[in-house]
């Protein structure tokens, strides 16, 4: 078994919010450049950053080089404001796009006017509508089903939808059981989805922030796992290291059943993702 091509990586970057977070952006993609990502991603409005964020760092980390894809979640803005943003990331030279719902602050009812979109599908459709196919669209997918989805089917139709409008391939949200990846491909095959369906890998490196987010988004910390690192307490380097094991594991066993990539959420933080990287067989 060799590691994939660089082309199978990808990276996934949030805009710094100050000077000091910038700078360790900066290293931080300085050196995950070893992995010779096929492209890197920066998120949208997602955690209280700016959505103004997006943009800058799209434009710095392809200073630096890189492919770089700008999230972009529907929710709350208007169509016009969108058809904006796509504009001025074809003018940037930008060409691939993460296309999203997004989430509303909590407080915040739903989206109201007409102007707003409601779903991703609605997203994709005005990309494909507004910019023909200057953009590689990618779209999320859930192994574990959306929190807020009636349930696994209606989701996962949902999903096809979604490659239906004119996604080009799609990015799962993190999981630690690769037999729900597996079983959510093959029923999206069943569904005839053929694009590539990559698995979004989350390092493990801060238990209660894991704990916070799988809370969030739906994604199950297995009992044994769970377990392990509450054990571990404040011991910040027994976690990490387990952590390291348990995903590099798992990273493996996906390459060797011949996943078309992997997308790490870097967290900005280099150590995490280059521990893993290092440790695949190759
Ligand atoms: P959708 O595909 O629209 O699905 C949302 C829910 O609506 C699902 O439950 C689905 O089943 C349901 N649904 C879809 N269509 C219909 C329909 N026609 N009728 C009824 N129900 C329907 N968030 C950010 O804010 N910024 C980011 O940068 C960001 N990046 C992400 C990157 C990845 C790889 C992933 C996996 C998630 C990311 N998120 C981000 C989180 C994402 O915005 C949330 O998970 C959001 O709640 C759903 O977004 P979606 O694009 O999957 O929505």
């Amino acid at each position: 078994m060799t590691k994939l091509s660089g082309q199978a990586f990808s990276l996934e970057f949030f805009p710094p919010r100050d000077d000091a977070a910038q700078t360790r952006l900066t290293e931080s993609a300085q050196a995950l450049a070893a992995i010779n990502p096929g492209y890197v991603s920066v998120t949208f409005g997602a955690g209280g950053t700016t959505r103004e964020g997006t943009m800058e760092t799209v434009r710095h980390l392809k200073s630096m080089g890189f492919d770089a894809a700008p999230h972009l979640s529907c929710i709350g803005s208007t169509r016009q404001q969108l058809r904006d943003l796509l504009d001025q990331y074809k003018a940037a030279g930008v060409r691939r796009i993460v296309a999203l719902r997004g989430d509303l602050p909590s407080g915040m009812g739903a989206a109201g006017g007409s102007d707003m979109l409601r779903y991703a599908v609605e997203l994709v459709q005005l990309i494909r509508e507004h910019s023909g196919d200057w953009f590689h669209i990618e779209v999320a997918a859930y192994p574990e089903m959306h929190p807020q989805a009636a349930g696994p089917q209606a989701d996962l139709r949902h999903f096809a939808q979604k490659i239906q409008a004119g996604a080009s391939s799609a990015i799962t949200q993190y999981f630690y059981n690769a037999d729900a990846y597996f079983d959510f491909v093959d029923r999206a095959q069943m569904l005839g989805v053929a694009v590539p369906i990559v698995p979004g890998i989350m390092p493990i490196t801060n238990y209660s922030q894991l704990m916070r987010f799988s809370e969030m988004c739906g994604a199950e910390i297995p009992r044994w796992i769970r377990l392990r690192l509450a054990e571990f307490g404040d011991d910040r380097e027994s976690i990490r290291a387990f952590g390291t094991d348990v995903v590099t594991e798992m990273c493996q066993t996906l390459l060797e059943n011949q996943v078309p990539g992997l997308h790490f959420y870097t967290l900005n933080n280099a150590a995490a993702t280059m521990a893993i990287w290092r440790g695949l067989s190759g």
